[in-house]
């Protein structure tokens, strides 16, 4: 039987680490920066209201989280250690590789420059999730852990206009990574 955890323990994260790494080569997602990306397990700490963090060029993973204490109390199923550390390296795409997206195109695409928050008449159809509407990069996370979520199967999403639109420069990324030689 299997021992039912209430934290994030290392094994557990080594082994999402891998599938989501595996799930970035599989697109052709992955660049050499991401693959210098370390993950790091943080003990219980001020960090429990956030699944996962980046930040100092890392992946942080809390032991205990707002989403392990949920399972405590029957609130949430179980931890979605994959769905957040295909948001975090989502941000770590973007810390490390910048000009994957010019300044124009998030103008375009995510209706404002990167990391810009969003307004307040903004479109509940217009993102995937509602964290996503917290400003323009984790738009950018969301939808680029929905799109794993997915397998890239972006059709699902063709009556959605403005999800659509950040679905497809996602699905472009993989051209530019190979032409820019940061492919890892
Ligand atoms: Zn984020």
């Amino acid at each position: 039987m299997t021992k039912q955890s209430n934290t994030v323990t290392l094994p557990s994260l080594q082994r999402a680490t891998n599938a989501v790494e595996k799930e970035f080569i599989k697109h052709g997602l992955y660049t050499k920066r991401l693959a210098e990306t370390p993950v790091y397990l943080i003990p219980a700490s001020s960090w429990i209201m956030a699944e996962g963090l980046y930040y100092s060029g890392a992946v942080h993973m809390p032991q205990v989280n707002i989403l392990t204490l949920g399972r405590v109390l029957g609130l949430s199923p179980k931890p979605a250690l994959r769905e957040t550390l295909r948001h975090e390296f989502g941000h770590a795409m973007l810390e490390h590789n910048p000009e994957l997206i010019s300044p124009k195109e998030w103008k375009t695409v995510f209706g404002g420059a990167k990391g810009e928050s969003y307004e307040y008449e903004i479109d509940d159809d217009d993102f995937i999730t509602d964290y996503a509407q917290t400003d323009t990069e984790e738009d950018f996370c969301e939808t680029l852990a929905a799109y794993f979520r997915v397998k890239g199967d972006i059709d699902r999403y063709s009556h959605f206009e403005e999800i659509y639109n950040k679905m497809k420069l996602i699905q472009e990324l993989p051209k530019r990574i190979k032409k820019m030689g940061i492919r890892a």
